[in-house]
């Protein structure tokens, strides 16, 4: 599997470069944002790991114009601990995680393998976070083999956390994703926290396992228990 590490701090990269070739990674590296986005585009990754600090162009504008051009590789971000709008931001603008410096690499593994997984997630006609599970032909959810009611909507936001399983979503993606813009919606942001607990009762309630998780000033997750 090859991964492109667009990252201009020598030191971090060497670190990252060698830890994903021990891991059985091939990895590439570009060290400013112009080189990377150019290697993004000719080469075939199966994930790109973009710093946002970047010479010549940053890592917001690579990642727009890779999305701008219809790529859909999955990246992952590196940003600052303090960074909750750089986080934001950036998975507002189609990255699928994000990291933030300093990192464990070991995490830095985990996210890769949940960010490189997901097409073949979304694949499969049965959907399962732990021991939740949505069968996408009968439309059927199930925790502990016991059958939960949902609405259509409740449904809808379910099977979207349950695709993108391990991975942060904001609410601006959720809305965009599982309300359409023609629904009659006035704006308010927390039409998608009303939902998260209605779905919250349903799914967690009365489980010692939560599987959604809330992520401070980001927004949610489904998480699969360790
Ligand atoms: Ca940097």
């Amino acid at each position: 599997m090859r991964i492109l590490i667009i990252e201009d701090e020598a030191k971090l990269a060497q670190v990252l470069h060698k830890g994903l070739k021990e891991n059985g990674y091939i990895a590439d590296w570009a060290e400013d944002g112009e080189l990377g986005l150019h290697m993004a585009r000719e080469g075939n990754y199966a994930a790109i790991i973009l710093d946002v600090m970047l010479p010549k162009m940053d890592g917001f504008e690579v990642l727009r114009e890779l999305r701008k051009a219809g790529s859909t590789v999955p990246i992952m971000m590196l940003t600052a601990r303090s960074g909750v709008d750089d986080r934001v931001l950036g998975l507002d603008l189609g990255a699928d995680d994000y990291l933030p410096k300093p990192f464990d690499f070991k995490e830095l593994l985990a996210r890769l393998r949940a960010v490189t997984r997901r097409p073949a997630v979304e694949l499969r006609n049965v959907l399962k976070v732990a021991d939740l599970e949505l069968d996408l032909r009968t439309r059927e959810v199930r925790r502990g083999g016991e059958i939960i009611s949902l609405t259509a909507k409740e449904l809808v936001l379910l099977e979207y956390l349950m695709s993108r399983k391990g991975l942060a979503l904001t609410r601006a993606m959720i809305l965009e994703n599982v309300w359409a813009t023609e629904d009659a919606y006035d704006g308010g942001s927390n039409l998608v926290e009303v939902y998260i607990n209605f779905l919250r009762k349903k799914i967690d309630q009365g489980h010692p396992v939560k599987l959604i998780q809330t992520l401070r000033g980001v927004g949610y997750s489904m998480h699969e228990p360790a």
